[in-house]
């Protein structure tokens, strides 16, 4: 062992302290020199002391003091004194002492720092995951890995009481198609075979059920080779698991006691359970997204049956060929959108494919401004219905359907948060439930799954299954929070003829389902229970639980948003020997 090992650390000394002799260990975090007085700041992950080598410390302890540079690791032994009165800081837990080294070590020593550390919100983020091992030592990186720890063991804890197995599954499986493309691994002992990394376990967790395990979960890594946009990553962390012998409403059940569990263990938020439940269709139509923000209302009015009775021509013709008008209320927004304002929210409804953005303010005197002169016979219908009082605006949208929504919905959002509706530090959860199982594929014209292909038509349609399978409605359900899916999960088919249709629909005549599940459909065969699951995204629940808005964030060691890792620079070239023993060639690009 080194010389000097710690017998404290820097997080635990405090005013019961003093007179103590300690040794810390850690990393010099700031060091200021004061007339030859050396102010250190000594860090480690449990927190920060002062060192003060002054005019009392020994020569040789000087000498190694006036050498220290941030970022040295360093070992200390001394003795836990008061500041003095005026150098008290309140702010810091080991504020009110310091500790003056009788012996100083340098453990090791460290360049100039590429960046601040502790400035995150400045530092280039490349730099800052190309030297990931010092950005893991800041404040923020430490305490959303913590965050991230104390929940995992929160979920941890709670599903153990649940009755759940934590159960890993293998990351080298066989390819199966699970809607994105695979990341796929060749096999050096079987030629010409590949593995590929699993999307999910989901298969595998249904296996389980089939083993008569009842109930697992596992923290699973997922991997999904789709190209780098938004937020993605190619493996992401998923809290997975499965239950037997259940309905939709028990993993509803555990979900909600899952999360409402580990807010009150790490924020200390009760959040009321359960959740409310929204059916697809409606949420559709009221907030234009099956991810819908409730931490406010601004709920979308259908504005359809006033065009109607009016004759605003432009808005009629759309109604004409099959589409939609949507309207939403902004809450006494009448003055504080100004002709700009309303000029640059109708940018807003442009990018989303909408022509315009059509608007009138509600005055004492009924309806004013903008499209108001096509509305005047029906103002006090429309106020009603909208439920509309004086200086507020309404903001209406006529469009294709799926414009309509789409842009009503991106107006939404800012409006809600322009106007300041957004309460800080609100969580609000919602499960949308009732989705279509299919939707057509749109260069194809064939069928694809909307979650995926293992899950479960409600009852009622399943004789619709090959003739309407645009009408079937899953037992799916998506966990929403502030407007992010977190989770989402479904009822699966455990009758292999069932699963069979479903297949043959989806593309995967009896042969081909055989081919590429025959051991999926073999497993259901040799009955395999009634059972159900969840996946829950946890990098973006700790994400939003960090209040970060980018899941590299929460994540030790994220690839970058072009899917590279900075630090150690992968994916790279291999050798040309490497190929040769995996039976592989390279391609030129
Ligand atoms: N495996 C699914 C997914 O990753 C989740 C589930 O159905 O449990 O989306």
């Amino acid at each position: 062992m080194f010389e000097l090992k710690r017998t404290a650390n820097c997080g635990q000394l405090g005013i019961e302290d003093m007179g103590r002799t300690v040794t810390l260990n850690g990393w010099v975090h700031r060091i200021r020199n004061h007339g030859g007085i050396y102010f250190i700041n000594l860090r480690d992950r449990y927190g920060n002391v002062q060192l003060v080598v002054d005019e009392q410390a020994s020569s040789e302890v000087r000498a190694i003091g006036e050498k220290l540079k941030m970022e040295f690791c360093i070992a200390v032994r001394g003795t836990v004194r008061p500041r003095p009165q005026n150098m008290v800081n309140k702010d810091m837990q080991s504020g009110a002492i310091e500790l003056a080294p009788t012996k100083l070590k340098v453990l090791n020593s460290c360049p100039p720092l590429p960046f601040v550390l502790d400035g995150e919100d400045e530092a280039n983020e490349n730099l800052r995951l190309q030297y990931r091992y010092l950005d893991l030592r800041t404040q923020g990186m430490q305490q959303r890995l913590k965050l991230r720890h104390e929940c995992t063991w929160a979920l941890r804890k709670y599903l153990n009481e649940c009755a759940f197995w934590e159960i890993e599954t293998p990351t080298l499986i066989r390819s199966t198609p699970e809607g994105a493309r695979d990341y796929l691994v060749p096999s050096r002992i079987n030629p010409g075979h590949f593995y590929a990394l699993p999307q999910s376990p989901q298969l595998y967790k249904q296996i389980l059920m089939a083993g008569g395990i009842d109930r697992y979960y596992q923290l699973a890594r997922c991997y999904r080779d789709e190209d780098a946009r938004g937020d993605r990553q190619p493996e992401f962390t998923q809290v997975d698991l499965e239950m037997s012998f259940v309905g939709r409403d028990d993993v509803l059940t555990v979900a909600e006691g899952m999360m409402a569990r580990i807010f009150k263990e790490i924020l200390d938020i009760k959040i009321p359970i359960p959740f409310k439940r929204l059916s697809w269709q409606e949420t559709m139509e009221n907030y234009g997204t099956d991810k819908p923000d409730l931490r406010f209302g601004l709920e979308f009015t259908d504005f359809s049956p006033f065009v109607a009775s009016s004759n605003f021509s432009m808005f009629k013709k759309v109604l004409h060929s099959g589409g939609t008008v949507k309207a939403i209320l902004a809450p006494g927004a009448a003055m504080s959108y100004s002709r700009k304002k309303i000029a640059e929210t109708e940018e807003v409804a442009k990018s989303q494919g909408a022509e315009g953005l059509a608007w009138m303010r509600v005055s004492n005197e009924g309806l004013e401004g903008g499209v108001s002169k096509f509305f005047t016979g029906q103002a006090s219908k429309i106020i009603t219905e909208l439920e509309a009082e004086a200086g507020d605006l309404i903001l209406i949208i006529g469009a294709d359907r799926e414009i309509t929504l789409r842009s009503l919905c991106e107006i939404r959002n800012r409006v809600g948060s322009n106007l300041g509706l957004i309460e800080a530090n609100s969580y609000s959860f919602c499960w949308i439930i009732d989705f279509p199982l299919f939707e057509k594929n749109p260069e194809s014209d064939t069928w694809k799954a909307t979650h995926h292909i293992f899950s479960k038509p409600q009852d009622k349609f399943l004789d619709r299954i090959e003739d309407n399978p645009g009408e079937v409605i899953g037992d799916l359900y998506d966990l929403v929070l502030n407007g992010n899916e977190i989770a989402s999960g479904s009822v699966r088919i455990h009758e292999v003829e069932l699963q069979k249709r479903v297949l043959k629909l989806l593309g995967f005549p009896e042969a081909q389902a055989r081919k590429r599940f025959g051991f999926l459909l073999d497993a259901l065969s040799y009955g395999a229970p009634p059972h159900a699951g969840i996946a829950i995204g946890f990098d973006r629940l700790m994400m939003i639980i960090a209040q970060k808005n980018t899941i590299r964030e929460v994540i030790a060691f994220p690839k970058n948003t072009q899917g590279i890792s900075p630090m150690d620079r992968s994916p790279s070239t291999i050798d040309e020997n490497q190929l040769t023993e995996l039976y592989l060639s390279s391609m030129p690009h």
